[in-house]
């Protein structure tokens, strides 16, 4: 199971993040949970399909959380999709959905099943396939909204081949249903018991999303030994007032619930636009529950990363994922003057500088001017910062 946060911005894109979505990649289709302006874009940039898409799950009817929804339905139907979609969300959204489409005068290709979940339920299983299940619970939000376990069922245990053959079973239907656990009886009469091949059952993979909300117990139910939480953090503890007020969670609520919940890993995102730099959020976080880790998008965190790396490649580039010790500009290079390896790039940013230093006389001059003219300039000439947090628990492949 791969997860691919596509945005997580709260109620406005700022000019790094973009509108409440995140993917889920299993076994070749994606499922996504909320459906934010720019979401489809996301998809395109994370390497996922469009046409992969078996489920949309909407939280709640906050525009921000379900604004992409109509470009994707049309994207789906110009790319001639044929296969059903399922949609889940709160009461209304068929009504919202075909309205729409009705309006737009477009003939569907392809068939909706509409999952709608009213008000005043307690816990309703959406989605049940074989493989895995996706269940909603109510959360307190100002609004309506629900948050989402979804969960792949157990996988059977390993057979003991060796063990098998020696005991003389050699039909697959046999194999099948000692699998299925059940024992069977061979020609010459010894009962063979389902235990004594197939081991224990491994447990499927799980995944909690919880966007929007105050601290809420079902947020706990459905976060319940999850391998990832996927919890909004909108603001800091500094904020509580307003986050009770505007029914959202501090970053310190996600961290209660994944404790409470003894969830494997914690994700926070859905951050305020205030938070230029989201790292005092993480910061809060992390000082009540680890591992925690912030939502990047496009960024996917993987539930068994020795398998599933290299699966979903994303097609532009993101700084920390790409950036690899021989990956700089070949520039740089050109003042490496055989120093220490450790500080070579601080080096020849020294290096870089002494020139410009010997002249600053001319610099000097200059520089008052400047801030005199035009103070709404000045900014513009100085280097665009960097502003992705970086920390020494950020080990992608620790989990
Ligand atoms: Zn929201």
């Amino acid at each position: 199971m791969i997860i691919v946060p596509l945005g997580v911005a709260s109620a406005t894109p700022t000019a790094v993040r973009h509108l409440p979505s995140v993917a889920l990649w299993r076994e070749g289709d994606v499922h996504l949970f909320d459906c934010g302006e720019n979401a489809q874009m996301r998809m395109l940039q994370a390497g996922l399909k469009r046409s992969k898409i078996e489920n949309i799950f909407i939280s709640h009817f906050d525009m921000d959380h379900y604004s992409g929804l109509l470009g994707l339905i049309t994207t789906l139907q110009l790319q001639r999709r044929e296969k059903t979609l399922k949609i889940v969300g709160p009461k209304g959204i068929r009504e919202f959905v075909e309205w729409n489409v009705k309006f737009a005068n477009i003939e569907l290709n392809f068939d909706i099943e509409y999952v709608e979940v009213d008000e005043g339920f307690e816990l309703q299983r959406v989605v049940d396939t074989d493989e895995y299940y996706v269940e909603a619970r109510p959360l307190n939000h100002t609004s309506f909204c629900m948050g989402f376990r979804f969960q792949e069922k157990d996988k059977p245990g390993k057979v003991d081949a060796e063990k098998a053959h020696s005991l003389g079973i050699t039909d697959d239907e046999q194999f099948k249903t000692l699998k299925a656990g059940e024992d069977i009886t061979l020609e010459d009469g010894t009962l063979v018991k389902s235990y004594d091949i197939v081991g224990h059952p491994r447990p499927g993979d799980s995944f909690a999303y919880i966007s929007d909300t105050k601290y809420c117990p079902n947020s706990v139910k459905l976060a319940m030994n999850t391998n990832i939480l996927y919890h909004e953090a909108t603001f800091s503890d500094s904020l509580a007032d307003k986050a009770a007020e505007t029914g959202h969670s501090t970053s310190s609520d996600a961290a209660r619930v994944a404790n409470e919940a003894q969830t494997k890993l914690l994700v926070i995102g859905h951050f305020s636009a205030r938070y230029t730099n989201p790292f005092v959020l993480l910061r809060e976080a992390r000082a009540k529950f680890f591992p925690a880790w912030l939502a990047t998008e496009l960024r996917p965190i993987y539930t068994n990363p020795s398998q599933e790396k290299g699966i979903v490649k994303p097609k532009i580039q993101i700084k920390e994922m790409d950036e690899k010790p021989g990956s700089k500009p070949p520039k740089r290079k050109k003042f490496d003057k055989g120093g220490s390896k450790r500080f070579r790039s601080r080096k020849s940013g020294s290096s870089d500088r002494r020139p410009q230093r010997d002249d600053s006389g001319e610099r000097r001059k200059r520089r008052p001017e400047r801030q005199n003219n035009d103070y709404n300039n000045q900014g513009s000439s100085r280097p665009t910062k960097h502003i992705t947090p970086r920390t020494p628990f950020d080990n992608f492949d620790r989990f």
